[in-house]
Order: C-alpha cells, then sequence, then structure tokens
C-alpha cells in the first residue's frame, strides 16, 4: 500500500520536499493557500521532472489550500514561512488532523524543534527533517532528534529520507543543527577579514576555491542572498549567546543598504551587467625545462617537507634538504632560497633568527605564517625584509592557490621571488595582510574546531558531520578529516594566534588533540563467501 506525505507549504522548500516524496513513491498532499503559490511550484516541478526525473511522479501529488480536518498521512512535513507563530499554528492543526502515530517534522533551520513538539500531541513523534535547497538536488537531510523525540521515531525518519533518495544525518536540536553552525566561521572569518583590509573580496574567494571550496563565502552570500545569510547568523548568535558567532558590521550596514546579493543586482559583486567575473589566480605557466638557478634549501621533516621537497626537486636542480633544525650549519653558504616546511606545530622564530645569522643578506627565507608570528620574528632579524610568510594547510596536492604574507617588514623582492617559486610548482598566489593564522588558517581552522566543539556538545558524530558537510554545504571534505590532514596541534597552533588578536572567544576547544588519534582501524573485509 502506497504511504501519504504531507507537506504544508508549497514555497521553495515545500514544493521541492514534495517533489522528492513523489519521486520515492508516496502519495503526496501539498497544502499551499497561495493559487499563485501553487502555480509557480507545480510549473518548477514540471521542469525539474522533465530535466531529471519522471513526469508521471507528478500525477501523485494532490493540492489543497488548507490543512485538511482528517488526513491518513504517514508524515507530514511543515515548511511555511520560519515564524514560530506560523510554525505552531500549523502543528496544532497537524496534531488534530493525523494519526497519533504520524511523524510530525519541520523544515526549520533555526527554530527550536523541541519548543514546536511542545505544542503538538504526541510529541515523541515530532521531530526536524532539514532539506537542503534545493531539495530535488541536494543530497542532505539533517533528521533532528527533539528531547522527546523515540528512536523509533529516528528509525522512520532514516527509512523516510532514503526512500526520497536521500542521505540523512542525525543532529541534536541545536541553533544551526549541523551544516548551519559548522558552516559559520567560512563566512564570518571572511568577512572579519575584508572589513579588516586583508585582501579583497575576489582575492579571498579565489583563495577560498584555491583551497577546494566550490564557491568562494563572498559570492556564496551573494547566492544565497545576505539577508538570509545574516539572519541565520543572528538567529545562532542569540540562541546560543556565543561571541565567535556574532554578526559582523559589514554585512548588517549592506543589508541595510539593500546590497542583498543577485537578487538585489548587487552584493559583494555586480550582477546588473551579467556574471561577474572571478579573479583569477592561476599562476603563468611556466616552461617545463625552465630551470631556476635558486639554490633551495628545505629545512624540516614530515609529510608536508617531504612533498615540498619532492615538488621542488622537480624544478631545482640544486635543493638540499635539512631535516633537523640542530643540522643547520650543514646549509649551504650559497643558499638563496630556504623554505621551512616542519609540521607547523611550534613558532619558528629561533630558527628563523639562526637563518639570519648564517646566510647572506640575499637569501630569502620562507616561513610557514600560520605557526609563527613574523612581526614578532621581524624585529628579531638583521634583514627582516627577506622573510615571506606563506600558508599551506595541508598537503601542497590538496590546494591550487597559496596565501603569502604581505608583512609589513618584507621587501617586493622577496615577495616576487615567493610567487614565482609556487607558480613553478603551478600553484597560484595571493597576498594577504599579516593576519594572525591568515585567512584560510582562520577559515579552516574555525570550521574544523566548531566540528570538534559539535561532536563534544554531542550535536553529531564526526562521520556525520563529515558527510554534512560535504553533501549539505558541497566541502571538498569533511572537517573531521581535513583537521585530520591538517594536523590537530596544527590547527590548535593556529587558532590560538587567532584567539590572542581577537579574543578568547576564537579560541582552540581542547578536544583538537583528537584529530591526532590514529584513526580507527578499517573494518575487516567480508568474508570471501559472501559474494559467492
Ligand atoms: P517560502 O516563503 O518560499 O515558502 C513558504 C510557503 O508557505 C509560501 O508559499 C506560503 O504561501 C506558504 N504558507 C504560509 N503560511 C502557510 C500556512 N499557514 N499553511 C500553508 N502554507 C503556508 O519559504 P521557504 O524558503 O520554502 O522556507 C520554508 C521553511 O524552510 C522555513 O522554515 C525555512 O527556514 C526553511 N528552509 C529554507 C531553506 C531555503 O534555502 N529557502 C533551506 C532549508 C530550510
Amino acid at each position: 500500500m502506497r504511504e501519504r506525505f504531507l507537506v504544508v507549504g508549497g514555497g521553495t522548500m515545500g514544493a521541492g520536499i514534495a517533489y522528492v516524496a513523489a519521486r520515492g513513491g508516496y502519495d503526496v498532499d501539498v497544502v499551499e493557500p497561495l493559487a499563485a503559490a501553487r502555480e509557480r511550484a507545480a510549473a518548477r516541478m514540471q521542469r525539474e521532472a522533465e530535466r531529471s526525473g519522471d513526469p508521471s511522479d507528478l500525477e501523485r501529488i494532490r493540492w489543497l489550500d488548507a490543512i485538511p480536518p482528517s488526513s491518513d498521512a504517514a508524515v507530514a512535513v511543515e515548511a511555511v514561512p520560519e515564524r514560530f507563530d506560523l510554525k505552531r499554528d500549523v502543528f496544532i492543526a497537524l496534531s488534530r488532523a493525523l494519526a497519533p502515530d504520524a511523524l510530525l517534522a519541520t523544515n526549520t533551520s533555526a527554530l527550536s524543534v523541541g519548543e514546536l513538539a511542545d505544542v503538538a500531541t504526541h510529541p515523541e513523534r515530532v521531530l526536524g527533517l532539514h532539506f537542503f535547497n534545493p531539495p530535488a538536488k541536494m543530497a542532505l537531510v539533517e533528521v533532528v532528534a527533539a528531547p522527546e523525540t523515540t528512536d523509533e521515531v529516528l528509525t522512520r525518519a532514516y527509512e523516510l529520507a532514503e526512500r526520497c533518495g536521500k542521505t540523512p544525518v542525525l543532529a541534536a536540536d541545536t541553533p544551526g543543527f549541523i551544516v548551519n553552525r559548522v558552516a559559520r566561521p567560512f563566512y564570518l572569518q571572511a568577512l572579519r577579514a575584508l572589513e579588516g583590509g586583508v585582501a579583497s573580496a575576489e582575492e579571498l574567494d579565489a583563495l577560498a576555491r584555491g583551497a577546494g571550496f566550490r564557491m568562494g563565502p563572498f559570492e556564496l552570500m551573494d547566492l544565497i542572498g545576505l539577508d538570509v545569510n545574516l539572519a541565520t547568523t543572528e538567529s545562532i548568535y542569540e540562541r546560543t549567546e556565543a561571541r565567535r558567532f556574532a554578526p559582523i558590521e559589514i554585512q548588517r550596514r549592506m543589508v541595510a543598504q539593500g546590497l542583498l546579493g543577485r537578487k538585489s543586482g548587487e552584493g559583494f559583486y555586480v550582477y546588473r551587467d551579467g556574471n561577474p567575473g572571478r579573479y583569477d589566480a592561476t599562476p603563468e605557466s611556466v616552461p617545463a625545462d625552465s630551470d631556476s638557478q635558486e639554490i633551495v634549501a628545505i629545512l624540516g621533516f614530515g609529510a608536508r617537507a617531504d612533498e615540498l621537497a619532492e615538488r621542488l626537486s622537480e624544478r631545482y636542480a640544486n635543493l638540499q634538504r635539512i631535516e633537523n633544525d640542530e643540522l643547520l650549519d650543514e646549509l649551504k653558504a650559497e643558499t638563496t632560497v630556504v623554505v621551512d616546511a616542519g609540521d607547523g606545530v611550534n613558532d619558528r622564530g629561533e630558527i628563523l633568527a639562526e637563518l639570519d645569522s648564517l646566510l647572506g643578506a640575499e637569501s630569502v627565507f620562507f616561513v610557514d605564517a600560520y605557526a609563527t608570528d613574523l612581526a614578532v620574528c621581524a624585529r628579531r632579524l638583521r634583514h627582516p625584509e627577506r622573510v615571506v610568510g606563506y600558508g599551506l594547510l595541508g598537503s601542497l596536492e590538496a590546494q591550487s592557490v597559496v596565501e603569502i604574507c604581505d608583512s609589513e617588514s618584507v621587501s617586493d623582492d622577496a615577495l616576487a621571488l615567493a610567487q614565482e617559486l609556487f607558480a613553478n610548482l603551478g600553484k597560484g598566489a595571493v597576498l594577504v595582510e599579516d593576519l594572525p593564522g591568515l585567512f584560510l588558517g582562520r577559515t579552516v581552522g574555525s570550521i574544523v574546531n566548531e566540528a570538534i566543539v559539535a561532536i563534544a556538545e554531542d550535536i553529531a558524530s564526526a562521520d556525520d558531520i563529515d558527510a554534512a558537510m560535504r553533501l549539505g554545504a558541497n566541502y571538498p571534505i569533511g572537517p573531521i578529516q581535513w583537521g585530520r590532514e591538517i594536523g590537530g596541534g596544527r590547527v590548535k597552533r593556529i587558532l590560538r594566534r587567532l584567539a590572542d588578536s581577537e579574543g578568547d572567544a576564537f579560541a582552540p576547544h581542547r578536544s583538537l588533540w583528537i584529530l591526532d588519534l590514529a584513526e580507527e582501524p578499517d573494518e575487516e573485509p567480508e568474508a570471501e563467501e559472501a559474494s559467492q
């Protein structure tokens, strides 16, 4: 027997949810009071079905203009506008209309599911089913457990989500659930950097894309709508009272001025004359046979140093490796470039001072700017103009654009040499102001930290957080896995620098060390006979 699926609200989300439910074989009732909204939604569904599905699925959808007095639906999902009073009235009406064991779900992004459950009869069947926009395409559903939601209800919700072709993850009933909360630093750190004049929105977007994000934070805010994005931040900030979620003034001002992004024709970019171009950080291609004359030394040990040494040796014939700081005196006197590439956990001020005394004034040092405070180092050096800070999160392979620190002391020649070196590795470079932790370090570090907080506060499991951020926010890799690749100690160091400049609200969480634990061993492979 086919089951009935009731959707309340036929707007952006409701229509999309109704469509995926019909595609999953449910008989779907959609309650939408506005005729115009019904027509718009039906036309959108038709287009989607013609493009990616089977238009006959739409025959299972029935439109209603009010919640019926009684319904045999096995599940109801409300997707009316994000206002508690509206949702409360819908829940009261649904409580009366549905059988006591029917699932009662809200698609809210930011309200408390538990508070909605309080107005329903049988609150144990109330939960959040948080679909992502557009529901027909986004694979994720956050299944939100309110305090009274039973396990049996959650199991049914998982089955339902899978039947709709979605990947469910389990989230606690907290502000922003998983995705909206863990993604906050992506926007907030970018806004903070823009407000601080660290680089332009175009450049910061290019850096974020170079680290693997599908879109940069500013182009994404323009797409979402600055007002919608700000409302999510405000709601999470108000409910958590955590200062790290505090909205940034520049965004408030832009919203007040009506600069909302694509929908208003202008946000961080201007859309009135078509799509704005993207900043191109791709380096000019360097001929394969153009061996550089620089005499390069790689300092440090570990995966990052190995990778850099391997890649640089393809370009620089004169490459020396010094894996131990104790062996600095083995450095060739004629060395022109020293790349410090160790594990990035400790401040490298001492080593820099030693290099400064060992080598001639014309040689240049590239230092991991995430781990080391360049401004402090510069004061100790004879030639601070030759120190260039660079930011490489984890492996070189994973990043196509590197941030280079345009510090107060560095010379233009040294910066140019840094850009040339990364271009020789096929990497783009974007100059950023000397912000402690730089831009990508702060952004990715804070996202990883937020994921760790979510685990520590029992909001979700590590696997669910990683799946949620990949499927719900298109991250290239889940934040926990990303943190493992960067290293817990290194993330902690970056965030310590961030917290030292921005305050303890940004301090690294004490559980970051779990990122350095060996991962769970893979499960034993299934016995051979299973496939026979
Ligand atoms: P929307 O404004 O596009 O659609 C809401 C629809 O509900 C409208 O068509 C409206 O006519 C209808 N409606 C209003 N009162 C109603 C009632 N009493 N009964 C039935 N229908 C009623 O809004 P949306 O973007 O689809 O958002 C709906 C919910 O989904 C909100 O809670 C929102 O936070 C959440 N959400 C939105 C997104 C998104 O990106 N848009 C993503 C995830 C979750």
